[in-house]
């Protein structure tokens, strides 16, 4: 049987393993902040880009861009567990696969 493990590269010793990606995904978001999954909409909502200076405009339209999409929370658990580990706070956290029986 395959199962993950959930690694966190800045504390040693840290590894969770989960049977399923559900349950392993549900874990990696508990240590991603909400900064960091905030969807285009949710810049939008929040900042009113017509009364910014040109360059702040532009490093929100980037914001907006790489932001998650809106509909994020309906992907696969696959797409969803690498944007995950795409954003600041993932990339310091890690899955490996392996397989019970070995
Ligand atoms: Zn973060």
């Amino acid at each position: 049987m395959i199962k993950a493990n959930l690694i966190k590269g800045s504390v040693p010793g840290f590894i969770k393993t989960f049977d399923n990606l559900d349950e392993l995904v549900g874990e990696l978001e508990r240590y991603i902040c909400s900064s960091c999954v905030m969807t285009q909409q949710d810049y939008l909502d929040i900042y009113d880009p017509s009364n910014m200076s040109e360059d702040a405009r532009e490093e929100f339209e980037y914001d907006v861009e790489t932001a998650f999409p809106n509909d994020w929370k309906e992907y696969s658990v696959w797409s969803r567990m690498q944007l995950l580990l795409g954003t600041d706070c993932g990339c310091e956290m890690d899955v490996e696969f392996y397989d019970e029986d070995d």
